[in-house]
Parts: C-alpha cells; structure tokens; sequence
C-alpha cells in the first residue's frame, strides 16, 4: 500500500508492506517513484511501524476515578458520555466561549476541518486553535501581507536544484527532514550556491558555501543589511519593483538605515561576510529565500520574515521562475491544519473569520445562518494562558486532540498548571502523552496507517494517506469521536465519519476561497501523486484544472496583483541578556526526535540515538563555568530552571545554548522558553530568550 510518512511536512512517500510472521504487521519499503523523497527515509519515518504496536500506545478509554484520582479504563460509552457532560456542563454554567478545543497539525485535512466545525457549530465556541501556531505562523502572516495568500512554498521543491543561490534562514533541515537536503546537494552540483543563516554550525550548516551565525534574534536586522548593501551597490532590480511591487519607498528607507557597520553590531556577523553574502545572492539569474522556525518563532517574527521577504522583492526574485521566497512547513499537515478551520480566526478555503462573504459562503454549505458562527478566537498561547481562569472569559473545559503542549507549549510549566486548573479535560491522542496525563477522559483514537485522509505537504501538494493496516479494536477515530459527542452534545444533523464524505464537504466549502481544494478528488491525488492547491473545480465541458505547482508568476494574490514591501525595523528581542541573565538561550530539534516526542520516545531505535536532552555550549563559556563533557548543567530562565547534560561544541556562538525540546521532565526546554507574542502572528519567541547557566551540582 503506498501512503506517507506519519510525521514531516516533508510528507515522504512510503510503501507499507505485511511484515513476515507478524499477524498484522507492516513494515516500511521505498516508494521510489514518488516524486518529493524518491525513496528517501530519515529513520523516523523508516521506524514508523513501531508506533502501531499495541505495546506503546492507547487501546481503551481511560477515565479519571474520582475515589483513587488515578485513571482506569472505561468503556467507550461511559468514556463519551463523560466528555459530553464534562463540556456541556461547563457551557451551561459558563457559556459556550468556556469550552476550548485545541488541534495539531498533524490532523488530516478533514479533521482539522471537521475539528472547526464542531467547536463552532455544536458546541458554538469561537475558542480553537491549534499547535500550528507555535510552527509557521508567523511566515503565513508575512506571507498574506506580502502576496496575498500563504502557501509554505510557492513552488514545487523539485526547482531548488535548479535556481542560482538559496538563503537558507533558520533551518537545520539536514536534521528535521534530511531527505530534503538532497535539493540543496544538486543545487551545489549544479553550480548554484547555498548560504545558511544560524546561530550553531549544524549539519546543515556544514553543507553551506557560506554560513552566516547571527546572535539569536537579529536575523530582521541581518536581512536589513544585506538589503541596505543591495542598494547601495545598485542591486535594486527596479523594473520588477516598478511594475509589480507596492510600497518599496519606505522599505527602501527602513533598510537604509540599517548600515553595515550597525548590522555587524547587532548581530555579530562581519561585513565582509554581508558583502560576500549579496554577492552570491545577486550574482545569479534566480534566486531563494527559504525560511523555518529559526526567524519564523520570534515576537517578530512577522517583521524578520518579511524582512526576508523585502529581500527577494527588491532584487526581483518573486514571482518569477526558479525564484521566490519560502517557508519550508513543520508539521506533517502543518500547511492543510492551517487552511480548514482549526486555527483561530479562519474558516475552510483559507477563508477569515471576520469577512461576511467568507462567513456567508462557508454557513451556506454548513446549512446555517451566518449568525450563527462565532467570531474568531485566541490564539493557541493566549488559549492556554486562559485555561482554569475563574475570570469571565476564562476557558474551563478543553477539548485537545494531536497535541501535547505540556512538552511543546512556551513557559511550559505555567501551562502545565494552567491545564491541571482546568474543570474539566479530555484527550484524544494514540498514546498516554504527558498532556493526556492530565486528562479526565483519554480517548484512544486511530492514526495515520489506520486511517485514510489527505494532507498538504510544505509544497502546498494535496496528498493521500490510506489505511493500510486495522486498528486496534480498542480504538475510533477522531471522527467517530467528533460524531458521538455531536450526537450526545444535541447536534442532530449528524457528523460525517468517512473521510470521503468529509472531504466532498471540505472541497464546496473551500470552493472559491484561497486555498481552493473543490477540483482535488482522492482518486486524482493518487494518479497525480498529489495536487497542488488552488485547484477549483472545472466548470461543464471545462478541462480539470491542473493544479497550481507555481504560484505568483503572472500577478501576486492582492487586491492590485502586486506584491508589498513591508517597512521593517530591528528591534530587540523580548528578552535580552543582562547581568542575571548573560545567555541567550535557542531552542530546536535533533534527527531522531519529532516534536514533542510523544511517539518517537517510544520506538527504540530513535531513543538509543537520541536518548535524552543536552544544553549545548561553547567551550569558552564551558571553560568559564568550570563545566566539562556530561556535567549537568542547570540553565535557569526568569520562567523556570531546566537540567541537562552539557555538550561543548565550538559549533555554537560563546554568547548562546542551545537545547532541543522534545523531553518532558526537568530537561524540559520549554519550561524556559518566552511566550512574548508576535503582535501578529501571535507567534511565541521560543527561539530566544535570556538564561542563565551554572552547573546543577555545584562543584
Ligand atoms: Fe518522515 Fe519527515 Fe523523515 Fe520524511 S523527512 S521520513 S516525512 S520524518
């Protein structure tokens, strides 16, 4: 059975296969013809299998005992009837906005949709998002500001091997989806260049013609400089910016304020390597600007994003072939979560909220009144900050599906309390997570080889992952669960369970909208290996629209079809070093975990290779505290105190520690992390804030 890989937003294509003397078993094969991997695996998705057995994972429901508070299994009747009392009690007590539901973006597309749909119909709640926010939010707001519309990339993956230069901003890809390294290795063999921004020397980093390792948190100002030098050498290509850009005047001067000898002071990186920089970037016919979490999770990240953007604009390298700007996705369905209706102010299509066309359109296929459908919600921190709140709009029961936030939120201990506070919460997920821990109902549901659905890949591919393989039968899918607790919550219009069903929805209610899947059928998606939205339906005797592999190449998706420059400007980050606190801390994955860890600390191949967190130093600021290989060393943020074996490394700034986030515990990297909000995105500044760091035992 062909079908993808449960994690990425890379999306690899897999073939499963029945694993000999297993009664049920799979195991993975290459699935050479699928065109984004070609038979590429990292050991995640190679080890996925493993996350089936029923030894790691949920195969009943769990309730909380109110005599010994420990949680016991229960039957699935009992189990929804719980969760139906637990949320209709708190809205009859609270109303609707006290119930939350938070998704994940490793949700199908028709769950995310049916997710939206659910919390806003039957329990009539605007309090949704996901834990896709805390991924690439804040590219998908440069992205909408700059062109209109927010697809991670606005080409097909298979371009970078063949454009001129990539600027690769905050990303470790030879880590998180090492498959794609594979573009930028035939970009270099094909004579292009690649320069890699980063605080640390990473593998990927290795790979780069030139690496540029700013202090964390001044890739805006960086972006900024290579700008300024852009004009000031006569770089500018001003026939694009005349005829298909708006707003170059004050990003111009924004730039030209930010001189080299500033940049090199903000942010460590030398001239010369600036100058160097522009050089390859200009020098070729086409190039990119591809962006991850590295600038992406700031409390400006909008701002550093479309920094980067400006970049692209004002050399003409947008909008044209083999060239543009990007951001490579996180999440497996990080690009499909965000467009269906989980996240907090949108609705299917990539519609908003707040616009009453959009509400008109989307009522109509829901077969209600616009009125009816609340406005938009907070956003995923700012949802759980509200959690256990006795204050008026306070959020008293949630609802959370593919997400554990205990290990993955910012200032995660707070969140952690936060959720304990709750009256009432129940989980969906595959295994017993530390968030699902905290639960009053646990609800095992079914995942990716158990169930068919699509997803939308990093390129904006709609894609089909197909059961495989039966699930336990302990376990229902989150579909099933959304329609028995519509049932027992009042709704009587039924809640579709087949996925095809869902989707046939999905599609008219994303008809007309940005993110158009209304031409995209599964059995389209198979032969085609997969469809690149937008993709509308074909009108009678009309061909089927092809799809949209390129976006932007004849006009940007704004009002005037031109793209916007942004007037942006350094600014510090929220938290910056002082005398308590003289680190900088960033924060980030390895190869063998994903996320949170929920599932891949359970598949022991990936554990052996990664088997718990690290701080990261140099060995200057280890020589410093006095610390050696292996010593626990306690890094201490004004949020909280995590410990961690150090790891000394000249491939990290003297003036920063890194640590990976996937360990709950006291290594917990997010009990130190910053929730300071991108005003935009409302995206979290995981990715720096001031810490101090001694050595945990003392000496
Ligand atoms: Fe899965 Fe991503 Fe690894 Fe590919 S790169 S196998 S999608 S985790």
């Amino acid at each position: 059975m062909d079908t993808h890989c449960p994690y990425c937003a890379l999306q690899c294509g897999m073939r499963l296969a029945p694993l000999a003397g297993s009664a049920g078993g799979v195991e993975v094969r290459e699935r050479t013809a699928f065109p984004v991997n070609r038979g590429a695996l990292c050991g995640k998705g190679r080890t996925a299998p493993e996350v089936l057995a029923k030894a790691v994972r949920l195969t009943e429901p769990l309730v909380r005992d109110p005599a010994s508070g420990e949680l016991v299994p229960a039957d699935w009747d009992t189990a929804l009837d719980r969760v139906a009392a637990g949320l209709a009690g708190v809205r009859g007590r609270h109303g609707a906005d006290a119930v939350g539901v938070f998704g994940g973006g490793g949700l199908t597309n028709e769950k995310a949709y049916a997710l939206g749909k659910f919390t806003r119909l039957v329990l009539g709640s605007s309090q949704i998002d996901y834990n896709g926010r805390f991924c690439m939010s804040s590219a998908a707001a440069a992205g909408n500001r700059a062109f209109g519309v927010d697809r991670g990339l606005p080409f097909p993956l298979a371009d970078i091997p063949r454009t001129g230069c990539v600027i690769l901003v905050g990303s470790n890809l030879a880590e998180t989806m090492p498959p794609a390294l594979r573009y930028l290795t035939e970009l270099r063999e094909n004579g292009g260049t690649l320069i890699v921004v980063d605080p640390r020397r990473t593998r990927t980093a290795e790979q780069a013609d030139l690496h540029l390792a700013p202090r964390p948190g001044t890739d805006l100002a960086l972006a900024l400089g290579l700008l300024h030098l852009v004009v000031a050498e006569g770089r500018v290509d001003e026939a694009f910016v005349a005829a298909r850009t708006s707003g170059w005047p004050a990003a111009r001067a924004a730039a030209m304020a930010h001189w080299p000898e500033l940049v090199e002071r903000i942010t460590g990186v030398p001239v010369p390597r600036l100058r160097a920089a522009v050089e390859l970037f200009c020098a070729p016919e086409s190039a990119m600007v591809l962006t991850a979490r590295g600038p992406e999770q700031q409390a400006k990240g909008t701002d550093t994003v479309g920094a980067w953007i400006n970049l692209c604009l004002a050399t003409g390298r947008a909008g044209r072939p083999l060239s543009g700007y990007g951001c490579l996705t996180g999440q497996g369905n990080g690009q499909g979560g965000r467009e269906h209706g989980q996240k907090a102010d949108q609705l299917p299509g990539y519609r908003m909220l707040a616009d009453q066309a959009a509400r008109e359109h989307v009522a109509g296929v829901w077969g209600v009144s616009p009125d009816t459908l609340p406005g938009p919600g907070r956003s995923a921190y700012e949802l759980l900050d509200a959690l256990g709140r006795d204050t008026p709009d306070g959020v008293r029961a949630l609802l959370l599906l593919a997400s554990n936030p205990v290990v993955s939120a910012p200032r995660a201990a707070h969140v952690e309390e936060r959720m304990r506070a709750l009256d009432f919460l129940a989980v969906c997920d595959v295994v017993l997570s530390e968030s699902a821990r905290l639960a009053d109902v646990v609800l095992p549901v079914t995942q990716w080889a158990e169930e068919t659905g699509t997803l939308t890949n990093l390129e904006g591919r709609v894609l089909l992952r197909r059961r495989a393989v039966d699930p336990p039968p302990g376990c229902r899918s989150d579909l099933e669960v959304l329609n028995a607790l519509a049932a027992r919550l009042g709704w009587d219009r039924g809640f579709p369970t087949d996925p095809a069903e869902v989707f046939a929805e999905l599609r008219r209610a994303s008809a007309g909208g940005k993110a158009d899947y209304s031409g995209i059928s599964y059995r389209r998606i198979v032969e085609e290996d997969g469809v690149f939205w937008p993709c509308p339906a074909a009108g009678p005797g009309e061909a089927p629209h092809p799809g949209t592999p390129r976006l932007f190449l004849d006009r940007f998706a704004t009002e005037d079809g031109r793209a916007r420059f942004a007037p942006v400007s350094h600014r510090p980050s929220a938290e910056e070093p002082d005398a308590d606190y003289p680190v900088l801390l960033t924060t980030g994955r390895v190869l063998a975990q994903y996320q949170s860890g929920a599932q891949t600390r359970r598949v022991a191949e990936l554990n052996a290779a990664a088997p718990g967190p690290f701080v990261q130093l140099h060995p200057r600021l280890a020589a410093r505290l006095g610390a050696a290989e292996g010593d626990r060393l306690a890094v201490v943020s004004r949020r909280g105190r995590a410990v961690a074996p150090a790891r000394i490394s000249a491939d990290i700034r003297p003036d920063t520690v890194f640590m990976p986030f996937h360990w709950p515990g006291e290594g917990r990297a997010n009990t130190l992390t910053n929730p300071a909000l991108d005003p935009t995105s409302r995206m979290p500044e995981f990715k720096v804030c001031a810490v101090r760091v001694e050595l945990a035992d003392g000496r």
